[in-house]
């Protein structure tokens, strides 16, 4: 890389940059990018993922916050007309705009700084029906608690809203001297395909985040003490759930059907 752009790795931008050829391979191996995909990148760093990505043919479009990569990833990349660069904060992007064509699905890919990870899956969420897939990088605690089951200690708001929308697959683990800097914490890669179909809809996914806020904001107690501002015992069987039993006990069928008792509840 060009003497001219070294760059120190921002902690702030969660910039922990991809150095093992090795892992990348891996990672674009499970992506299996082809011509017809539109690929979305977000935190492209120094193109560690973004050259891979470029070779399989497909259009790519990237985010990334820190204005000093601008440069770099222009003289990289700029000249392929596959690429566009946006430059900002993937949390405010509306990823609805990139697709072109009516039923049009992005792929979204990104080895994504941890400090934000888990608002810009929310964020991505709210936007599931133009996802076809994504491939994140993610601290391995995370992917844990997004693939967890019902009654572990892992099971909470990340597990349900996700598992709500997508099919969660983790794939592998990935060890910190693969970047550079090191983080202090093990990665895994996760691949996140969202439903077509939700195998249990909810009246409002709204109202289900909610319900389940609610519900995790204390753990340790039971339904009938957490949900008590939302629904009352009575609704609570009315719902077909125990009231006594804590919210990490509740499977996401069960998380819907006290969502969709308070939705019958409010209309
Ligand atoms: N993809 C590169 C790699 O694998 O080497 C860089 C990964 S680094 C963990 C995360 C990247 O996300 C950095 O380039 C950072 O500047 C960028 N970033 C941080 N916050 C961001 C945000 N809110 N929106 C877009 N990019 C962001």
């Amino acid at each position: 890389m060009s003497e001219l752009f070294q760059h120190r790795a921002r902690k702030r931008f969660g910039q922990n940059f991809l150095k093992d050829s090795g892992i990348i391979d891996r990672i674009l191996r499970s992506i299996h990018a082809v011509s017809t995909d539109h690929l979305l990148e977000i935190g492209p760093g120094q193109g560690a993922l973004t050259e891979g990505l470029l070779a399989s043919g497909a259009l790519l479009d990237v985010i990334e916050l820190d204005q000093d990569l601008i440069p770099l990833l222009k003289l990289r990349f700029g000249l392929n007309t596959l690429f566009h660069l946006h430059q900002g904060d993937a949390l405010k992007f509306d990823i609805a705009s990139l697709t072109k064509d009516e039923g049009e699905k992005l792929r979204v890919v990104g080895n994504l700084p941890y400090n934000i990870s888990t608002p810009l899956i929310f964020h991505l969420l709210s936007h599931h029906h133009v996802i076809h897939d994504m491939h994140f990088m993610l601290q391995k605690e995370v992917v844990e608690r997004m693939a967890a089951d019902p009654g572990s200690s892992d099971w909470g708001r990340l597990t349900i809203m996700v598992q709500y929308f997508c099919q969660v697959e983790h794939l592998f683990n990935v060890p910190p001297e693969c970047f550079t800097p090191a983080p202090k914490v093990d990665s895994a890669i996760v691949r996140l395909t969202p439903y077509q179909t939700l195998p249990y809809p909810a009246k409002s996914h709204q109202l289900l985040e909610l319900v389940v806020r609610e519900a995790f904001n204390q753990r340790r107690k039971t339904l009938r003490n957490t949900l008590k501002r939302l629904l009352s015992v009575d609704d609570i069987e009315k719902a077909n759930v125990d009231s006594g039993l804590r919210p990490e006990q509740l499977t996401l069928a069960e998380f819907v059907r006290l969502a969709d008792q308070l939705y019958i509840n409010q209309h």
